[in-house]
C-alpha cells in the first residue's frame, strides 16, 4: 500500500501542495497555506502557526472551530441515523424546517447542499410558476454572485464567471444592482421572477437600499412577478437580524421614511429565499424557503436531491441555530460589528491615502483599498490579494473581494479581545502600505 503510506507522510505545506498539485483540479488559486485544526476563531496551519479566523471559511463557521456542541451534536446524530433518503419521513429535517419558518414567516422549507443548488431550486420555482404563461426569465442586477451551475453562472452578474462556458442558458438577465428604474425597464412578458441579494457579498459588501428592497416587493406585486432572495452569504444572524433584508429595513420604522417608503418595511417578505453557508456552521448543508401558496407549485415529483436535509445536516443545522439564539450571538454580531465598523472608520480617517471605504453591518464587512495606493504598483496581483496575504503573514485570515475589497465573515462568537486582535494586525498592514 505504498500510495497510502505517502499520504500519511504528507504532513507539511510543501508535500500537500504537491499531492494537489497532481491530484485536484487546479479551479482555486489557493493561499499557500495548509490548515490542520481549528479551535474557536483561530485555525492553525501543519506547521503549527496559529491564525485568527476572520473570513470564517467564507461566512460558514458561525460558530468557529471544533466547536464542542456541534461535535456533540454530530456524534449524537450519527449513532442513530446518518442518511435514508427523502423516501422517508424524518424527526430533524421537520423540525428544522419547522425553525426556518418561525424565523421567516408562513411558508415551507426545501433542503439541499449548497448555496448554487438552493438557488437552482429558486429558478424552477420561477419557472414552474410562469410555464403556463409562458414566462420564464429571472431578472438579476450586476455584481451579482449566484453559484458556479451553470444556471449560476447565467444568473451571477460577474464576467468571469461566464468566461470560457458560453453560451450561457437563456432565461437570465443582469440589469443595474439599487437601481429600481432599470428594473422596471427590464421586464417582459417572458418574466417570471427577480432575484438580488439584500447585500451582495462576492463582488465586494455592496448593500441594497431599503427604497430599493420596497420598490421591488411593490414592482413584483404589480407585474406578477416573484421576488427571490439569495441570502446565502448575508443570512442566518450574519448581519445581526435572521436574514439581511431585516437589517437593511430595520431603521425604516423611523417615521420621516416611513412617509417617503409607505409602511411595507416591517411586513416585507420576500417569495423565496436561498440559504447554505452558515446554515449548518460547516457541515454542507442548503435550503430554500417559500411562501404561501407557492410551495404547492413544486408538487411531488417536480424536484428532488439524494442528500438535501439527511438527518445529520439538519441536527447539526438545528444546534446551530439553537446555539445562536441561546446564546444572543446575533446581538454579539451586531455589537462586534459596530465595534469593527467604528474603528475601521477611524482607520479610514487615519490613512486617506490606502483605504477608501467600510462598509456592511453586522459581521458581514468589505474594507474597501484604493487600488492606486502606490504601495500596490510593486506587485502584479490585486490589490485585495495584496492585502490578504499581507494579513496571512501578520495572523489573520481574510476574505478578498473583487479587486480591492476585504472581506470580514468572522464566526458570530466572535469576542471584542480577537476583534482589538484582528484590527491592530489590519492597522500594522493598513500603515505599512502607507508609507
Ligand atoms: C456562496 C454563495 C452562493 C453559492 O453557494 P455555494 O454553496 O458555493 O454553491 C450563492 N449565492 C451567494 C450570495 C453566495 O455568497
Amino acid at each position: 500500500m505504498a500510495g497510502e503510506m505517502k499520504t500519511v507522510k504528507a504532513d507539511r505545506l510543501s508535500e500537500i501542495r504537491k499531492l494537489f498539485q497532481r491530484n485536484v483540479v487546479p479551479t482555486y488559486a489557493r493561499f499557500d497555506l495548509a490548515l490542520d485544526h481549528g479551535e474557536g476563531s483561530y485555525v492553525f496551519d501543519v506547521a503549527g502557526k496559529r491564525y485568527l479566523d476572520l473570513g470564517g471559511g467564507i461566512a460558514v463557521c458561525a460558530l468557529g472551530h471544533a466547536n464542542p456542541e456541534i461535535t456533540d451534536a454530530l456524534l449524537e446524530q450519527s449513532r442513530k441515523l446518518l442518511h435514508v433518503s427523502n423516501l422517508y419521513f424524518t424527526k430533524p429535517q421537520a423540525q428544522l424546517a419547522e425553525a426556518l419558518v418561525r424565523l421567516i414567516g408562513p411558508g415551507r422549507c426545501f433542503f439541499c447542499n449548497s448555496g448554487a443548488e438552493a438557488n437552482e431550486g429558486l429558478y424552477k420555482l420561477a419557472r414552474k410558476f410562469g410555464h403556463d404563461e409562458g414566462r420564464y426569465e429571472v431578472l438579476t442586477t450586476d455584481g451579482s454572485f449566484h453559484g458556479r451551475t451553470l444556471a449560476g453562472i447565467a444568473a451571477t452578474g460577474q464576467e468571469k464567471v461566464k468566461k470560457g462556458f458560453e453560451p450561457m442558458m437563456d432565461g437570465f438577465r443582469q440589469v443595474p444592482f439599487n437601481d429600481l428604474d432599470a428594473m422596471r425597464a427590464a421586464i417582459t412578458p417572458q418574466t417570471a421572477a427577480i432575484l438580488v441579494e439584500s447585500i451582495q457579498g462576492e463582488s465586494g459588501i455592496t448593500v441594497a437600499t431599503p427604497e430599493y428592497l420596497l420598490g421591488l416587493r411593490k414592482l413584483c406585486d404589480e407585474r406578477r412577478l416573484l421576488l427571490l432572495l439569495d441570502e446565502v452569504q448575508a443570512g442566518h444572524f450574519r448581519t445581526g437580524r435572521f436574514h439581511g433584508w431585516q437589517r437593511v429595513l430595520e431603521n425604516v420604522s423611523d417615521p420621516r421614511s416611513q412617509v417617503a417608503l409607505g409602511n411595507g418595511a416591517a411586513e416585507f417578505l420576500p417569495d423565496a429565499v436561498s440559504m447554505a453557508k452558515s446554515l449548518g456552521g460547516g457541515f454542507p448543508i442548503g435550503a430554500f424557503w417559500v411562501r404561501e401558496p407557492y410551495a404547492d407549485l413544486l408538487a411531488a415529483g417536480t424536484h428532488a436531491t439524494t442528500f438535501g436535509g439527511n438527518p445529520l445536516g439538519c441536527a447539526v443545522a438545528l444546534k446551530v441555530l439553537e446555539i445562536i439564539e441561546r446564546d444572543q450571538l446575533a446581538d454579539n454580531a451586531r455589537e462586534i460589528g459596530r465595534f469593527i465598523n467604528g474603528e475601521l472608520q477611524r482607520l479610514i480617517r487615519k490613512f486617506p491615502a490606502v483605504l477608501k471605504e467600510a462598509r456592511g453591518f453586522g459581521l458581514m464587512i468589505g474594507l474597501e483599498f484604493r487600488a492606486d495606493a502606490p504601495a500596490f504598483g510593486g506587485s502584479e496581483k490585486p490589490p485585495a490579494l495584496q492585502v490578504v496575504e499581507r494579513l496571512h503573514a501578520a495572523g489573520v485570515l481574510t476574505i478578498p473581494a473583487g479587486t480591492s475589497v476585504i472581506r470580514l465573515l468572522p464566526a458570530l462568537n466572535l469576542t471584542r479581545p480577537e476583534a482589538m486582535e484582528g484590527l491592530r494586525a489590519i492597522e500594522a498592514v493598513v500603515a505599512e502600505l502607507a508609507t
